[in-house]
């Protein structure tokens, strides 16, 4: 029998994955969805999670897709009602409420899963598995997109708590966190802020790897024309690779063939709510707060340099 799943915040990552993954996925079947302003069509839809909580008691899992900033809260109350709940990433505004909602899921006995989407994108598994056999000498991450077209209108990205660049620039360290088998921590960091915004729209860091190798990133989120998503590592035994986000490898330069993906439309959250549901099956929780305390750390530690005022 599916779970019976919720979605809450409908916007854009919630219609573009969440909704036809969920439609497609033999684990889950959508029955309600909460969000203030959109519903799904065919099914029952509530302005908040509290209101669907109540009227829907046999709802078993939810996932919460909306901002960060607001997703805590949520997350509580469906623990609270035994409902097992998918956090988009970043996980939560601060590392201390992704804890203390880790610490509940244990107490209520539900799964928690801190989904990062970027680890499950098609070749992200076989860098961390060439690399694990090799010693890392330099990585580069360059990750750049156009707010404008991958976030259009989200005011919520550049207000406090919605990280700006970090929103995107996150999923490049959850790649680097899950493909180096050393940790890393940050040593230099510059975070560009529009003069009228609360949060960076470009970020330079610079990361010291335990074994000695230096990680350098450069996160724009004004980029125009086509993305750029790429992590390039060079070891002592060649150099890797993986760009588009995850979705290609190369090796030494020449393209790594690789197995075709089952669902090409949605490669990363086809195998995340597979992943989502068999943690639910097996009674376990998935939270790691690595990408997200290196966000932090760039807060803490960044330098802050002005940039011009921006608008939508
Ligand atoms: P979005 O289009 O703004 O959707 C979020 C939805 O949450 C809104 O449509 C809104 O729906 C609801 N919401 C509830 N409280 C809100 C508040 N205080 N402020 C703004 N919206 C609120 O954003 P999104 O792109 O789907 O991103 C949501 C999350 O998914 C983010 O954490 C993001 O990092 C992650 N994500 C996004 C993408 C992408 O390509 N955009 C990719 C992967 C992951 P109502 O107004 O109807 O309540």
């Amino acid at each position: 029998m599916p779970l019976k799943i919720a979605v809450v915040g409908v916007g854009k990552i919630a219609r573009d994955q969440h909704l036809p993954v969920i439609a497609a996925s033999p684990d889950f079947e959508l029955v309600a969805t909460a969000s203030r302003s959109a519903g799904v069509e065919g099914v029952r839809s509530f302005p908040s999670l509290a209101e669907l909580l109540d009227a829907c008691p046999e709802v078993q899992a939810v996932s919460l897709c909306t901002p960060p900033a607001v997703r805590a809260g949520d997350a509580r109350l469906a623990m609270a009602r035994g409902v097992h709940v998918l956090l988009e990433k970043p996980p939560a505004a601060t590392l201390s409420a992704v804890d203390e909602l880790a610490r509940r899921a244990e107490a209520a006995g539900v799964t928690l899963f801190a989904s990062w989407h970027s680890r499950f994108a098609p070749r992200v598994t076989e860098a961390a598995d060439w690399l694990s056999t090799r010693q890392v000498r330099a990585v580069r991450i360059v990750w750049k997109e156009d707010v404008r077209v991958w976030h259009p209108g989200q005011e919520w990205i550049f207000a406090a708590g919605g990280m700006g660049v970090f929103d995107p620039g996150i999923n490049a360290l959850s790649i680097v966190t899950r493909i180096l088998s050393e940790p890393f921590s940050l040593t230099r960091a510059r975070l560009t802020f529009p003069a009228n915004r609360q949060a960076p729209s470009a970020a330079e860091l610079a990361f010291e790897v335990a074994q000695g190798a230096q990680i350098a990133a450069e996160f724009d989120f004004l980029h125009p024309g086509e993305p750029c998503w790429d992590i390039d590592v060079a070891t002592d035994d060649g150099r890797l690779l993986l760009s588009k986000g995850g979705a290609e490898l190369s090796i030494e330069g020449a393209a790594a063939p690789g197995a075709a993906s089952a669902d090409p439309a949605h490669p990363e959250y086809a195998p995340l709510y597979a992943h989502f549901a068999r943690l639910i099956s097996e009674g376990r929780s998935d939270v790691d707060v690595a990408p997200l305390r290196h966000v932090a750390d760039a807060f803490m530690l960044g330098e802050r340099i002005e940039g011009p005022p921006f608008s939508f």
